[in-house]
C-alpha cells in the first residue's frame, strides 16, 4: 500500500533533528546546534533545512494545544 505523504506542515517539533528541550513550546535543534546557531527554538517555528522526521510524536500537537489555550507555564 502506498504511503501518501500529505504536505505536512511544517514545524520544528516535526523535524528530524529537533529532540525536546522546553517541552512542548520550544526544542533543541540538532542541526542548528552544528551550524552553530542558536539551538533552542519555537516548536511550531521552522527554517529551511526542515526535513520531515521519520517518527510521528507529540510536540507539534502539543505546542499548539498550549498556543491556543494560551497556557504559559513559568
Ligand atoms: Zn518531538
Amino acid at each position: 500500500m502506498k504511503k501518501e505523504n500529505k504536505s505536512k506542515e511544517r514545524f520544528c517539533g516535526n523535524c528530524d533533528s529537533h529532540s525536546a528541550y522546553y517541552y512542548p513550546r520550544q526544542v533543541f535543534c540538532m542541526r542548528r546546534f552544528t551550524a552553530n546557531k542558536e539551538p533552542v527554538v519555537d516548536t511550531l517555528w521552522h527554517c529551511e533545512d526542515w526535513n520531515l522526521g521519520a517518527q510521528e510524536c507529540c510536540c507539534v500537537s502539543e505546542a499548539k494545544k498550549q498556543a491556543e489555550t494560551g497556557e504559559n507555564p513559568s
